[in-house]
């Protein structure tokens, strides 16, 4: 009987994914997309065990690295979205310990919608719901064809599900609105393609819930009444409507109170669910993993002293690093020197730092210490939570002589 794995190449997280491997190292990867063959190929280049930019053995690294954080008066802990549960709960554990700002990369995109579903303000639902019972779907400033490439085809649009057995095309409508002809709008089609201008997301949303109460839609920018009219007669007929909120949508809105309105517009004529289009494969966890702990999925500072928990925009990462209220950082699989703008994240490259990673990357090119740990869901198992908040249990597949994530925060929590 064959074995199945999981894909951690994005917060699908796909477990049908078969592999067959040779010498240790993978050969073949079976059902997973591009992505997913690509990542569960794992690194291109692998990171060295190193401090002060000479290599070293793991001991002394950790050691370095304990030392570093205990000396350090306001440390910053990133990443996260790449580890698996238990090494999430293991960061905060740390944070805790040292008095840390702890963040993760929701702090700069799908973080408010989680919130919004971890409190309840935003009906949602899981991808087996969408496979089984979906009719209509909108796709709102996301691209799963690129970003999810098995998001279509196994959860919303192409598949059968229960109730839903003539898949897509006569028992699914598929929707776009974005501000530009994505893959997944040409999939779509023209007429289900709704282009808006930059930063027209919230006026169209108004538009949209006057059109559901049977009134005018008006758009600064002219769109056309008609179609946003058949749009709401659409939306209205749904038995299981679902918008798959992606960051093209997060981006253009100052608030969520425009989503709220039409979710509850949407609610009061038919059903709607939300679902976070999240990326990395394991941020959802540690969103719901922080939260449980001291209620906020972000943002956090611990009190050294007592450990207890404070949130706000000034401890995101973005805001640390911009005014240098931080003088050291552990950054766990995440690279913030290619993915923050440059004016903020320099200041990462002044300040002691440590990464702990598989690959080698920007972040650890100027990194004081560089740990190697095992590749998430390739050579290391242990537990992730789902974009739709499902936990997935996740396998190892090849050994590897370098610790997990999880292994290395442990020893360097147990030796500050
Ligand atoms: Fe992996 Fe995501 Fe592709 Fe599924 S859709 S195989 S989880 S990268």
């Amino acid at each position: 009987m064959s074995e199945y794995y999981v894909c951690t190449g994005c917060a699908l997280l796909c477990d049908d994914i078969e592999v067959e491997t040779e010498n240790g190292k993978m050969k073949t990867v079976h059902a997973a997309c591009r992505k997913g063959v690509a990542r569960m190929k794992g690194c291109s280049d692998p990171l060295e065990c190193t401090v002060d930019g000479e290599k070293a053995d793991v001991d002394s690294a950790i050691a370095k690295a304990a030392e570093i954080l205990g000396k350090a008066e306001n440390p910053l802990i990133f990443g996260h979205g790449n580890s698996s549960s238990e090494a999430q709960k293991l960061s905060i554990g740390l944070a805790k310990k040292i008095g840390a700002y702890l963040d993760d990369t929701s702090s700069f995109c799908q973080g408010p919608i989680i919130e919004a579903i971890l409190q309840e303000k935003l009906k949602t639902c899981t991808l087996d719901d969408i496979r089984h019972k979906a009719d209509v779907i909108i796709f709102w400033g996301a691209d799963p064809s690129n970003s999810h490439p098995r998001h279509l085809s196994r959860y919303s649009y192409f598949p059968r599900g229960k109730e839903r057995q003539r898949g897509w095309e006569e028992d699914r409508t598929a929707i776009c609105v974005d501000v530009r002809k994505s893959e997944t709008a040409v999939i779509c089609g023209d007429n289900r393609f709704y282009q808006i201008p930059m930063g027209g997301d919230a006026e169209f949303m108004d538009a949209l819930v006057s059109a559901l109460s049977s009134k005018v839609p008006k758009t600064s920018f002219g769109f056309d009444a008609k179609r946003i009219l058949e749009l709401a007669n659409v939306l209205k007929k749904a038995k299981f409507g679902v918008i798959c909120v992606g960051l093209g949508l997060i981006y253009s809105l100052e608030d969520l109170e425009p989503l709220f309105r039409l979710m509850d517009k949407l609610n009061e004529v038919s059903n709607f669910n939300l679902m976070p289009m999240v990326g990395q494969y394991n941020m959802r966890g540690f969103n719901q993993n922080l939260y449980e702990e001291t209620g906020f999925i972000n943002r956090t500072k611990f009190s050294s002293e007592a450990g207890e928990a404070e949130h706000g925009s000034e401890f995101s990462v973005v805001e640390t690093l911009r005014n240098k209220t931080v003088d050291a950082a552990l950054i766990l699989g995440s690279d913030p020197l290619s993915s923050l703008p440059l004016s903020v994240s320099r200041y990462l490259a002044e300040i002691p730092m440590i990464a702990i990673d598989p690959c080698r990357n920007l972040t650890s090119s100027k990194a004081k210490v560089t740990i190697p740990c095992a590749f998430g869901g390739v050579q290391s198992g242990g537990t992730a939570v789902r974009m739709d908040g499902v936990e997935v249990e996740l396998k190892k597949i090849l050994d590897t002589e370098n610790l997990t994530d999880a292994e290395i925060l442990r020893k360097i929590t147990e030796a500050i």
